[in-house]
């Protein structure tokens, strides 16, 4: 399956928890003040790759944690992005998201998708609210948002830091 993306980083320590194989999708429509990659915004800008490809490296390494799903909006490419998070489930790897989106507001037909991560850190990045001190995200709106947790007890639960 294809996927348009900007760019990956094969081992992060900055994306989440552990060692992680961090997709940067390519395509935004929000246009946050201060997003610090407005090169991902263009939704026929970077690459277009087959997630196989993706798959294949990512089983490369035995090391990892987990996978990232970054961008840009992974929620803008759900096929390919359920995809990779199906792989990387059956990998045995754990699965971040970053969104944009509010969780509450989250389409609909994503619900597969969020079914396969772990982890939702979840919101626009609001300039005005940045704080340097978070842990994986740039604005106090933004939540790590425990997706297992919060599956098993209807009601939002976010990761313990
Ligand atoms: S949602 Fe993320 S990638 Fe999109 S404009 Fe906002 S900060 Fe940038």
């Amino acid at each position: 399956m294809k996927i348009r993306i900007a760019g990956i980083v094969p081992e992060s320590f900055v994306d989440g928890t552990g060692i992680r194989f961090t997709i940067f999708f390519q395509g935004c429509l929000r246009n946050c003040k201060g997003c610090h990659n407005p090169a991902t915004h263009d939704l026929n800008g970077g690459e277009i790759l087959e997630t196989d490809e993706i798959i294949s490296a990512i089983k490369k390494n035995p090391l990892l944690t987990g996978i990232t799903l970054s961008g840009g909006e992974p929620f803008l490419q759900i096929e390919p992005a359920l995809e990779l998070a199906k792989a990387a489930k059956i990998l045995g790897l754990n699965v971040w998201c970053y969104t944009g989106y509010k969780f509450e507001n989250i389409p609909a037909d994503a619900e597969e998708l969020l079914k396969n991560i772990d982890v939702l850190v979840d919101g626009e990045y609001i300039e005005e609210l940045r704080d340097l001190e978070l842990n994986f995200r740039g604005s106090k709106n933004q939540r790590l948002i425990d997706l297992n947790k919060t599956r098993e007890l209807k009601k939002i639960i976010l990761l313990e830091e």
